[in-house]
């Protein structure tokens, strides 16, 4: 296949050139005025913007979440994103107190196999574990581990037990990522509010402040300088956790950000409508002032990924609770978490559009960095020869409905209704296999396959000056 006449953009910065597809799926040749042999399929991308495939290094597919279930199947789940422009997925497997990790993953694969793209997957751990715990995950190919900071009921570790993991994968070369809010002060005001008789929708936001997520990123910055570890802070949603990271960055933490699209483009004032549980996810939605906050983190490189935490649940799902009642009683019985696996590159898009970041910072975001920081590249995330060919013709002059109805997640609502996203994929490829063409799935079923991941590679580029690095492969 032939990929003609349209930008490419890239770690190798922007520039007019054609893309040849190997038959064995990776990246032949990209140059000016390839000619395209008698058996060769061209795809026209004048007018486009030719890409790595994108990498969302944070999806929950199938997950039981209480009595209920995420909506989207790693099979349904994958095609939107293959139709949105992801063809990567890395997915959280969770071992539970009392789980063998090694059973949770083999749970986690057979989950997986329908996928349509190629996946990795994430381990995380709910309770301290033996060095070895560690060591059996990358030896598995799994070489980021998840620990949360917060909900002690079922998931969270103390401090103690980080550090000890940090050292165990600084050690095996593993890249630890953390849900940092700070769970024991939360619960005190969940109960508080609960007492008060505080029960709406609204106090979910209430109850997890922006102030308790930048109190526990302020303490994986000290357990980073502690251990002398990398850390990774997942679904980044406020300014003063972004300041909590960049007073840790500045003198000198090897820390690493990920935000997700939904703390870019929606707000608290959500929670408070009708309807407010569609929009319930942790962190909560914050006020509009952080948006721009973070897009300017963003920007300068303090922010090194976007990933969605996709997490879709039906809507009956929400109004009926977590618990198995015919509804919710209160806030904390809604389960939490938004789509998005779809609508990932087309919402960091609208911030190139905005003049928020570069199309450089677009593809860094997006596809590059996740693929360094999470064992993927050189294998993904550029358009250089010999790599996986996942490739994405952007048509930047097509616009796309984010209703629910105009969308292809397993999921009955979208939290962008009525909002209109300008440029979406025309053509997409899994190493070199068509997967979408014009909002379509046109991909082979459970053709995705599971990616050993290696050692994380931490220097995820900050792309300032992506924008003006025109040059021409050929030197002329
Ligand atoms: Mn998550």
């Amino acid at each position: 296949m032939l990929i003609r006449g349209g930008t490419v953009l890239d770690v190798d910065g922007e520039r007019v050139g054609d893309v040849r597809i190997g038959s064995d799926g990776r990246i032949a040749q990209v140059g000016l005025d390839l000619v395209a042999a008698d058996d060769e399929t061209v795809v026209d991308a004048h007018g486009c913007f030719v890409i790595p495939g994108g990498i969302d290094a944070h999806t929950h597919l199938h997950l039981p979440v209480g009595s209920v279930r995420v909506s989207d199947d790693f099979d349904t789940g994958t095609r939107a994103a293959a139709i949105g422009g992801t063809t990567t997925i890395i997915d959280y497997v969770t071992a539970y107190r009392g789980d063998d990790p090694m059973v949770a993953l083999r749970t986690w694969r057979s989950w997986a196999e329908p996928s349509v793209i190629d996946y990795g997957l994430h381990m995380t751990f709910t309770e301290p574990v033996p060095e070895s715990a560690v060591a059996n995950c990358v030896e598995a190919g799994v070489t980021s581990i998840k620990l949360y900071m917060a909900y002690p009921e079922l998931l969270q570790v103390d401090d103690d037990t980080i550090r000890a993991i940090l050292r165990h994968s600084v050690k095996h070369g593993a890249l630890v990522t953390l849900h940092a809010e700070s769970g024991g002060a939360i619960e005190v005001l969940r109960r508080e509010a609960l007492a008060a008789g505080r029960t709406g929708v609204f106090e979910h936001a209430r109850t997890r402040p922006a102030e308790l997520e930048a109190a526990a990123t302020d303490r994986v910055a000290t357990m980073v300088d502690e251990t002398g570890a990398s850390a990774y802070v997942v679904h980044l949603s406020s300014a003063p956790a972004l300041a909590s990271v960049r007073a840790a960055q500045e003198r000198g933490a090897s820390l690493f950000v990920e935000t997700c699209p939904q703390y870019l483009h929606l707000d608290a004032a959500a929670l408070a409508a009708s309807s407010g549980e569609h929009f319930v996810c942790t962190p909560p939605l914050r006020d509009p002032w952080h948006h721009d906050e973070l897009w300017h983190g963003l920007a300068q490189g303090w922010i090194h990924t976007v990933a969605t935490d996709h997490c879709p649940f039906w809507m009956h799902d929400r109004a009926a609770g977590m618990r198995g009642g015919a509804h919710f009683a209160d806030f904390t019985e809604i389960p939490g978490g938004l789509p998005g696996i779809e609508t990932r590159l087309a919402l960091v898009y609208a911030g190139v559009l905005a003049g928020h970041i570069t199309r450089g910072d677009w593809v860094r975001l997006c596809a590059e960095a996740p693929a360094k920081l999470f064992g993927l590249w050189p294998r993904k995330g550029s358009l250089r020869v010999g790599t996986d060919a996942d490739v994405v013709v952007w048509d930047p002059a097509r616009d796309q409905s984010l209703d629910a109805a105009a969308l292809h997640m397993n999921v009955d609502h979208s939290p962008y209704e009525g909002r209109t996203a300008r440029g979406w994929p025309r053509v997409v490829l899994s190493r070199g296999q068509t997967v979408a063409r014009d909002g379509v799935f046109v991909g082979e079923p459970a053709s995705g396959r599971y990616l050993e991941r290696t050692r994380p590679l931490l220097d995820p580029g900050t792309g300032f000056d992506r924008a003006d690095s025109w040059h021409d492969p050929t030197g002329h």
